[in-house]
C-alpha cells in the first residue's frame, strides 16, 4: 500500500522537471548533430585485430586501433587470463587496500617497473584515473604544474583536482617552457608534465631539452607514456629510453589499455615515496576497484614476452617506416612521426570525412580528425600502425590511399 502511494507521488511529480531537462538535452544533442560533431560507434563483431568484423557484415583492415603491438587477441595473453580465472577467479569485489590485493597484483606492479627502471609502480583502473590521481596528492598550493597544452584530458582534468599553480606552455615548445619555469621560480616545487607521444600529431615529447630545463631550473619531470609505451624506443620502453633517460624521472604514467594488450588498466611508475605517497592519499586508488586478477596476470605475461623478445618492437618499428615512406611517396602530406600514429594531412574537415567513408568502402578503416580534437584547418586522417599488420595490409591499406587520393583530386 505503501509502495504504491509512493509510486503515483513520484509519478505526478517527477516528469514535469524531467520533461523540461528532456527538451533541454534534446536540443544540446540536435546542436551538436547539426555542428556535425555527433559522434557513431561502429560495431565491431570479432576480436580485436588488423581485420575485424563490422555488424554490417563487412570485413574491414584496421588502421585505427591503439593496438600497436597486436596483443589485443593475442593466444599467449588468453591463456595466462584463463588460468587466473581458474586459480584467482574473476572479480576483486574490494578497493586495493581492503581486500583487493593479490599476488598478481604485487607482481604485476614489479614487473612495470621492472620494464621502465622504476622504483615502484601503483596499479590504477584506467590510465584516466592515475592522471586524474596522481596530482593532487603530491602538489599543494605553494607549487606549480607546468603543462604541455596538448597533454591529454585525463591530465588536464587531475590538473584541476589539484591547488597547485597552473602553468601551460605550447606544445613542445621550448622556449615557452622557459618562460614558464622562470615564471614559475616563486614556487615552492615545480613538476613539468607532458605527454609522451602526442597522439594527434605522432610527435614525441622533447624529453632530452625537458630534462635540460627541469634541470637549470630546478624541477621535477612527469610523462604519460600512453602512446609511447611499447612503441617507442628500440625495445618500446617509451620516451625515457628515447631519449636514454631511463630512471631520470620522477612519475610516468602509461595504460595497459593500448600496446600492453589493450584490455583494461593504468599505472603510475616513478619514485618509491611518490608512489607510497600515492597509496596513501590517491584518491581513484583509494575509492575504486581493483583490476581483475586475469587481467594482472596478463599484464606479467605481457612483460615478459617483451623481455624475452623484441620481435614486435621491430615489426612495428619496421612497419611504421615501410607506411609513411610509401605513403609520402605516393604524395600524402604526412607529419613526420616518431611513434606509430601517421597524421595524413587534408586541412579541410569535410575532405576527411570523405575521404575516411570512401576508404571503408575500400575496406580500409581509418577516422578522419577536425577541430575542435585538432586545431581549425589543421584536418586529418589519422592512421595508427599496429605489428599486427602484415605486409599484404599494409600494401593494401597504400593502394586504397592512392586509388581514392587520385579520384578525389588529393594527390595527382
Ligand atoms: C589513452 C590515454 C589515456 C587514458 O588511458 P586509459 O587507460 O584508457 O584510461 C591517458 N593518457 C594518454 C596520453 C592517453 O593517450
Amino acid at each position: 500500500m505503501f509502495r504504491m502511494s509512493f509510486g503515483i507521488f513520484t509519478a505526478q511529480n517527477h516528469p514535469s522537471m524531467y520533461s523540461k531537462y528532456q527538451k533541454h538535452l534534446q536540443d544540446e544533442l540536435k546542436g551538436i548533430a547539426e555542428a556535425g560533431l555527433f559522434k557513431n560507434e561502429r560495431v565491431i563483431t570479432s576480436p580485436q585485430g588488423a581485420e575485424i568484423s563490422v555488424s554490417s557484415g563487412q570485413k574491414v583492415l584496421n588502421f585505427c586501433a591503439n593496438n600497436y603491438l597486436g596483443l589485443s587477441n593475442n593466444p599467449k595473453l588468453k591463456e595466462a587470463v584463463k588460468q587466473a580465472l581458474d586459480s584467482h577467479g574473476y572479480g576483486m569485489s574490494s578497493v586495493r587496500f581492503i581486500c583487493g590485493t593479490t599476488d598478481l597484483h604485487k607482481k604485476l606492479e614489479e614487473k612495470i617497473a621492472e620494464f621502465f627502471g622504476t622504483e615502484d609502480t601503483i596499479l590504477y583502473a584506467a590510465c584516466f584515473d592515475a592522471n586524474g590521481g596522481v596530482f593532487e596528492p603530491l602538489m599543494g598550493e605553494e607549487d606549480a604544474i607546468i603543462s604541455d597544452s596538448l597533454n591529454h584530458a585525463s591530465i588536464i582534468d587531475g590538473v584541476r583536482l589539484c591547488k597547485a599553480q597552473r602553468y601551460r606552455y605550447a606544445n613542445a615548445d621550448m622556449a615557452d617552457l622557459e618562460e614558464k619555469l622562470k615564471e614559475a621560480q616563486a614556487q615552492r616545487f615545480r613538476l613539468i608534465v607532458t605527454d609522451g607521444v602526442f597522439s594527434m600529431d605522432g610527435n614525441v615529447a622533447p624529453l632530452d631539452k625537458i630534462y635540460e630545463l627541469a634541470n637549470k631550473y630546478d624541477a621535477m619531470i612527469m610523462v604519460d607514456e600512453s602512446h609511447s609505451a611499447g612503441v617507442v624506443g628500440q625495445t618500446g620502453r617509451g620516451v625515457t629510453e628515447l631519449y636514454k633517460l631511463k630512471g631520470k624521472v620522477e612519475i610516468i604514467t602509461g595504460t595497459l589499455g593500448k600496446a600492453f594488450g589493450g584490455a583494461i588498466g593504468g599505472f603510475t611508475t616513478g619514485k618509491k615515496e611518490v608512489i607510497d605517497m600515492l597509496r596513501q592519499r590517491s584518491r581513484p586508488y583509494l575509492f575504486s576497484n581493483s583490476i581483475p586478477p586475469s587481467v594482472a596476470a596478463a599484464g606479467i605475461k605481457m612483460v615478459e614476452m617483451m623481455s624475452e623478445t623484441n620481435e614486435l618492437q621491430d615489426k612495428l618499428h619496421e612497419n611504421t617506416a615501410y607506411f609513411s615512406e610509401k605513403m609520402i611517396q605516393a604524395g600524402f602530406d604526412c607529419k613526420p612521426t616518431q611513434s606509430a600514429i601517421i597524421a595524413v594531412m587534408l586541412y579541410d574537415a569535410k575532405l576527411s570525412q570523405d575521404l575516411a567513408a570512401r576508404l571503408l568502402e575500400e575496406g580500409i578503416y581509418v577516422i578522419g580528425f577536425y577541430y575542435p580534437v585538432v586545431p581549425k584547418g589543421q584536418a586529418r586522417i589519422r592512421v595508427q600502425i599496429s605489428a599486427a599488420h602484415e605486409r599484404a595490409h599494409l600494401d593494401k591499406a597504400i593502394a586504397a590511399f592512392t586509388k581514392v587520393g587520385k579520384e578525389m583530386g588529393i594527390i595527382k
